[in-house]
């Protein structure tokens, strides 16, 4: 679907003409409109509360996203199912119907933020529901009721591959906390994961500096999609350079030494 009329308004001043765009909201007006923390979605589509290897872990009604998340997440999910047969991979919050603020985030307004819970193993299994949104420390270990368990690198890694090799979306933001980014590459490197895939995954996985430290989950955020589907989009910093997006931004990638130099951080 399509925005069907794009105006331009101009504010006439004493001393100048200041001009913007904007979109008329038709039926044929569809994702995200705006800026992922103060934006909308319009039109947006709903994932089911289940499906193949993938649940929501929260029953409430935020599983709404734009076209490229959507399906986005079931890709992952099928991708990592089938190198994993019995994965369930846990998905948390996407967007409201319509978008807009939602309790508990500052983004998740646009249909472009989803929350993917970590593969945790302990010494019986993995996949553990047990573990939750558990905190883990630096080195990837949780403890609940004086019981440890593991984040699972291998896993974990697979998640990682998936978003970033799909040709449903392109992601932007992978956030986790610094050690988990680390041990991550570190697990990547060491068990000789494609090496593009790697130096892409040492940009994109980020601890925000202006959020909570993301160790308990990844949230993962896609670019705007194309301009001619949606005009409104604003793409915020940085698009990567690999990143076929012709909105403004860019920001260098981080070099071979930079990754094995965070692969290998002293912590
Ligand atoms: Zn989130």
């Amino acid at each position: 679907m399509m925005i069907r009329r794009l105006f331009i308004f101009c504010l006439v001043l004493p001393s100048s003409v200041a001009c913007l765009p904007w979109m008329a909201v038709t039926a044929e007006t569809s994702g995200p409109m705006g800026k992922t923390n103060s934006g909308v979605l319009i039109d947006g589509s709903e994932l089911a509360a289940t499906g193949d290897g993938y649940s929501f872990y929260h029953s409430r009604e935020r599983r709404y996203g734009s076209m490229a998340l959507t399906n986005l997440v079931t890709d992952v999910a099928k991708t990592v199912a089938a190198a994993y047969p019995g994965s369930v991979l846990q998905v948390g919050d996407m967007s409201g119907k319509g978008g807009g603020r939602i309790t508990g985030h500052s983004s998740h307004r646009t249909g472009q933020d989803v929350d993917l819970a970590f593969f945790v193993r302990n010494p019986q299994k993995s996949d553990t529901r047990d573990y939750l949104l558990a905190l883990h420390d630096p080195y990837g270990v949780t403890v609940k009721d004086g019981h440890a368990a593991y984040f699972d690198y291998e896993k974990n890694w697979a998640v990682v591959e998936a978003l970033l090799t799909s040709d449903k979306a392109q992601v932007q933001w992978i956030f986790v906390s610094k050690g988990l980014k680390a041990r991550l590459l570190a697990y990547g490197l060491a068990s000789g994961r494609d090496i593009d895939v790697l130096n892409r995954a040492a940009s994109i996985l980020h601890q925000p500096k202006d959020s909570a430290i993301h160790n308990d989950h990844f949230h993962v955020r896609i670019f705007c999609p194309p301009v001619e589907t949606a005009p409104a989009c604003v793409q915020g910093k940085p698009v990567w350079p690999w990143v076929n997006n012709p909105r403004k931004h860019s920001q260098s990638a981080v070099s071979d030494d930079r990754l094995y130099a965070m692969a290998t951080e002293d912590l």
